[in-house]
């Protein structure tokens, strides 16, 4: 098979799709990778790196899109590039179509076979082409709340460590999966104190049992919450509820009771946020400040570390774009139930329930 790797191109992407190693394994496999001219050139994976791995660089994303059988990409594919897609050629990205129809049309009247990250499941129930970026901006959120703290953000000046002799700073995180353990590992590293609070009686069992004792777990309800994020230095909001909306777990009469220059990250903020008073930034201009409180709320945190993300969605995905390539898409689905979970889109029509239901559309 033909793989495709093209450079991405929404404002700031800089990952990219197939690192020179999974370029090497698919090589390995007996198949054939084009590589859109310095598609990872803004985190050091070189044209000559890409070349090394067996691949072939081209001009043009035209050539790409034009020649490959299988498109590996990151980001949901932008108008120009869904009108590149053809009948019958597959592509392998992140999606989220259900709240974009304009691109759920594009796509259907390409005809393609579009597998998305986000909808490929595990065995576990959970999402393990999500969980990496999770990962990742779970333990980006200290590293932000940090900066953030010190006094030239507007921050308290309180350094989450302390040092001998004067007390660490108080990490207080809103939900305790994936995001909230990063963030909770990260804090404990730092030697912050550390208080994780979840809904779930499971997850507070499960994370007591391995970090009890440096670590305090505590039931989720409004009373507690007020207490902990009143005392909070930093304030990491990682809740989900699948398929909704964030709950708004801090409304703006708690938020102006919190200490002035604490710090709140909001990484929730992608489902629209756990605070009242968050509203989606950017990497070029993260935080603002409500009530004397520092709001850290960008929707794209991964994309702050491009190269670490880029390896981490490549180990995860790598697996899957072999299937894809040794097997050829109806086999690797009929094969796998969770990679078949991530076909969203086949031959003009929507395969995806909830993406189907979220978007008013026929399945
Ligand atoms: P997850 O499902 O692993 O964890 C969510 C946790 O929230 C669960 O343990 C759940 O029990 C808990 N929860 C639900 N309601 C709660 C409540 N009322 N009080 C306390 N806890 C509650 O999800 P995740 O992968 O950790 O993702 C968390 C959020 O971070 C999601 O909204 C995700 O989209 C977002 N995210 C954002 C970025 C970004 O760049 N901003 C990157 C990755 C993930």
């Amino acid at each position: 098979m033909l793989i495709g790797v093209p450079k991405e191109i929404k404002n700031h992407e800089y990952r990219v799709g197939m690192t020179p190693a999974a370029v090497r394994e698919v090589i390995a496999h007996g198949h054939q990778v084009i590589v859109e001219t310095n598609a990872g050139g803004a985190i050091d994976l070189t044209d000559d790196a890409y070349r090394a791995a067996g691949a072939t660089i081209v001009d043009a994303a035209e050539e790409v899109f034009a020649k490959a059988d299988m498109v590996v990409k990151v980001k949901e594919p932008q108008p120009n590039e869904c009108r590149m897609l053809r009948e019958g050629q597959v592509l392998f990205t992140y999606l989220h179509l259900a709240p974009d129809p304009q691109q759920a049309k594009l796509l259907q009247e390409s005809g393609c076979i579009a597998i998305a990250y986000e909808t490929v499941t595990d065995a576990r129930g959970g999402l393990p082409l999500l969980a990496p970026m999770s990962e990742v901006a779970g333990r980006m959120a200290i590293q932000a709340g940090a900066r953030a703290l010190e006094k030239s953000a507007g921050g308290r000046g309180t350094l989450l460590g302390g040092v001998p002799g004067v007390p660490s700073g108080k990490v207080v995180v809103l939900g305790g999966g994936v995001v909230g353990l990063n963030a909770a590992k990260m804090a404990m590293g730092l030697e912050a104190e550390v208080v994780v609070l979840d809904k779930s009686h499971a997850r507070l069992k499960e994370l007591d049992m391995h970090y009890g004792g440096r670590m305090q777990t505590i039931y989720s309800t409004n009373d507690a919450v007020e207490e902990y994020v009143t005392q909070a230095d930093l304030v990491v909001g990682a809740v989900l509820v699948p398929g909704a909306n964030a709950p708004k777990l801090v409304n703006r009469p708690m938020l102006s009771k919190m200490q002035k220059g604490s710090v709140v990250v909001d990484v929730a903020i992608d489902q629209g946020g756990c605070f009242e008073t968050s509203k989606p930034t950017t990497h070029a201009d993260p935080i603002y400040i409500v009530d004397d409180v520092v709001h850290y709320c960008v929707a794209n945190m991964p994309g702050g570390v491009a190269r670490t993300s880029t390896f981490a969605l490549n180990n995860v995905t790598l697996p899957f774009t072999v299937a894809l390539a040794d097997k050829g898409w109806r086999e690797a689905l009929s094969d796998d139930a969770h990679l078949r979970n991530g076909l969203n889109v086949a031959h003009g029509k929507i395969t995806h329930g909830a993406v189907a239901e979220a978007l008013g559309t026929d399945y």
